[in-house]
């Protein structure tokens, strides 16, 4: 996943998995004197939520002595995801917030010349987005996911999931064993999701039948194997409102930016170093 003269962009939330990532990182890069770690948060704007995490990731990147680059959607997006929700569109919260967040995590990474993305999600998170994209009946995702996202035309910063293989549970316990501070409280407008009856599902067939998580990861890594021999790479292009590249005329978030309504897509930088 990592070259030795990587500059790591670690995706941090403020979250257990994120901050359990970042300190596991940056213990290793120490052995790696030409490499470089910097956090990269993203503030969607949700009240009573975000703020918390980005003090508790500000903290500790204080305490690891890692730069702290926070970018927010207002700025980039010129919305927030609590003025998202306001707006009662079809879709749950979460799938605005998700595009938006990839993107604005692919412009901070960028920003900063890093050349990988490291992203906390753990073996539940990618199991449960297996079954979330068959529900959706978008089976091809499952290619286009996994634990390296490599842009071999080499328009996106490769994305790396070093906790793709660890479950949930062991992740929360060294969080706890080593003492780490983190974020506890709920994303105010997650319980909508479809990925939380997912998660419960996944949950008790783990419990009935141990090593349900296991077996489907392997499965899906079976899948992207047998696929991507057979499936040609997108043809990609510029995105006509903002540049990054897409198979559409628009990409995906500028679609949703323009669901939402007339709002500016503010394509400057302006986050602070912490
Ligand atoms: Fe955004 Fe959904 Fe995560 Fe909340 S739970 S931060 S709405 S993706
Ligand atoms: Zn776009």
């Amino acid at each position: 996943m990592f070259a030795h003269d990587d500059h790591t962009a670690v995706a941090v939330s403020g979250g257990k998995d994120s901050l359990t990532l970042l300190t596991l990182l940056v213990k290793m890069e120490q052995r790696f004197p030409n490499s470089k770690i910097t956090a990269v948060s993203v503030d969607e704007g949700i009240e009573g939520y975000r703020d918390e995490a980005l003090q508790i990731a500000s903290d500790t990147c204080r305490k690891l002595k890692v730069k702290h680059h926070i970018v927010s959607y207002k700025e980039l997006f010129g919305v927030t995801t609590d003025m998202i929700v306001e707006e009662h569109l079809g879709k749950t919260p979460c799938s605005y917030c998700g595009v938006l967040r990839r993107k604005a995590i692919n412009k901070a990474a960028a920003k900063i010349g890093a050349t990988k993305i490291a992203t906390a999600h753990n073996l539940d998170d990618e199991v449960q987005t297996v079954l979330l994209n068959m529900l959706h009946g978008d089976p091809m995702r499952i290619i286009r996911s996994g634990p390296v996202l490599q842009d071999v035309r080499g328009r996106f910063i490769t994305r790396v999931k070093p906790f793709c293989d660890i479950p949930e549970k062991e992740i929360v316990l060294y969080a706890y064993l080593v003492g780490l501070e983190f974020q506890s409280v709920a994303c105010p407008h997650g319980n909508q999701a479809l990925r939380n009856d997912i998660r419960s599902f996944l949950n008790q067939m783990e419990q009935k039948h141990a090593g349900t998580k296991f077996t489907l990861q392997k499965t899906a890594e079976k899948l992207r194997e047998q696929l991507s021999t057979t499936i040609h790479p997108l043809e990609l292009r510029d995105c006509e409102k903002c540049g990054d590249p897409t198979p559409h005329r628009l990409c995906e978030a500028c679609i949703m930016l323009e669901s939402i309504g007339p709002q500016p897509l503010v394509d400057s930088l302006t986050a602070a170093f912490i």
